[in-house]
């Protein structure tokens, strides 16, 4: 295959692209085929002029009939799927653990399918990882949203007018997200605490300079891939009591906690939002996978009784959709060049370790047993 498609977002909310005209340039110059659909990269910045110029070919939805390999940022409709030929490639944020009928629609088709959840968390496939890049710069956002939302300076600042003490920040889970936003937060002179279950986080915490709150939860731990294991309800139960007094002296809030494949952990209950101060803020990154915070309602900014602003926003980094393209469009390319030769192109060898796990949907068949 080299002949690489890509679609305007069927999500009319994503406004992030899979491909940026800089990328579309190393395709052409390696003699692929590259074709975008009509303002697919408007939202992100990037104008039908720019691919133009970086030698690709500007073309309608009518396209996918004859496209080889589709690259997107979020899954497609059903639609999609059937205008497209038998044989073809999927490559996008798929959700396979919520939409198996979406991967039966490819398997009916005949389209391949893989996706970037799948990919696995191996230093070789890091720099095809979008979890983590556009983790990065939600996390960074989430900072950012909350620091334009709330009615406080950040950094400590002594004046003749008095001292302004610095913002108390708290960051519930500190992967990918976590960590950046620990970085923003200290870089825009907060206090920051931060918590997770896996205590290996404990020595990334403090060499960003934060404190670590320390609460003992038993056995936690991490899976291979290094992923959180899921608590047990007792565990749970430990930690809201451990976080209390945390979340009620905090500013912010900013919770990232997952669950791989999992509903995100119910981590701040009611209870310790209405303990917290007037004019606090929490961002519950979670909000799209169920939320940490009671309360949350995904996409919407929710005020409680005592002054609490939730904010549930969805897609994070689809608010700095430049950047966040930018990366996403740069795992894409390394998709495809680690899995191609000059000459041939793209070539789906299912017995790649990296590939037996991002594809999703092979020559027909749903290939993982938890997405039938
Ligand atoms: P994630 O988005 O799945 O979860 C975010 C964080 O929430 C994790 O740190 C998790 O431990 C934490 N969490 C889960 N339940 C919690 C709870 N009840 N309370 C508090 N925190 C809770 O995680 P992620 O950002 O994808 O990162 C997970 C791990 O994978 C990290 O160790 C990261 O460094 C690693 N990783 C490795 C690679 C690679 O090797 N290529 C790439 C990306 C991430």
């Amino acid at each position: 295959m080299k002949s690489l498609f890509i679609p305007k977002e069927c999500n009319p909310e994503e406004t992030r692209v899979a491909l940026i005209p800089a990328d579309a340039e190393k395709f052409v110059k390696a003699g692929w085929s590259v074709n975008v659909e009509s303002s697919a990269g408007v939202k992100s910045g990037f104008a039908d002029a720019d691919y133009q110029k970086a030698g690709a070919k500007i073309v309608d939805a009518a396209f996918l009939k004859e496209a080889q390999f589709v690259a997107s940022v979020g899954k497609p409709t059903k639609e999609s799927i059937e205008a497209r030929k038998p044989g073809s490639f999927h490559l996008s944020l798929l959700d396979p653990f919520n939409e198996k009928e979406l991967l039966k629609d490819f398997a009916a088709h005949g389209v391949n399918a893989a996706s970037f959840e799948m990919i696995p968390r191996s230093t070789i496939a890091q720099k095809m990882d979008v979890l983590s890049s556009q983790s990065n710069l939600a996390g960074y956002y989430a900072v950012i949203k909350a620091a334009e939302t709330i009615n406080k300076a950040i950094p400590m600042m002594m004046t003749p007018a008095g001292t302004i003490s610095p913002l108390k920040f708290f960051i519930v889970g500190v992967g990918v997200a976590g960590l950046q936003a620990i970085a923003t937060a200290k870089r825009l002179g907060g206090r920051v605490e931060a918590f997770d279950t896996r205590p290996v986080v404990e020595e990334q915490v403090k060499s960003l300079g934060a404190k670590f709150v320390k609460i003992d939860l038993g056995e936690t731990g991490q899976t291979a891939q290094g992923y959180a294991k899921e608590l047990t309800p007792e565990q749970i139960e430990l930690q809201r009591k451990g976080m209390a007094k945390v979340c009620a002296q905090a500013d912010v809030i900013i919770t990232t906690a997952k669950v791989f494949g999992r509903k995100a952990p119910r981590i701040i209950t009611a209870e310790m939002v209405s303990g917290m101060k007037p004019g606090s803020v929490i961002v519950d990154m979670a909000a799209e996978s169920g939320g940490n915070v009671e309360g949350t309602v995904a996409g919407k900014e929710i005020t409680t009784e005592n002054g609490v602003l939730i904010l549930g926003i969805k897609n994070l980094e689809g608010r700095i959709p430049a950047s966040a393209s930018q990366m996403f469009s740069a795992n894409v390319r390394n998709f495809i060049e680690h899995f191609s030769t000059p000459e041939d192109g793209f070539k789906l060898d299912i017995e790649n370790p990296i590939l037996k796990s991002a594809v999703v949907v092979y020559d027909g068949k749903i290939t993982d047993e938890r997405f039938k």
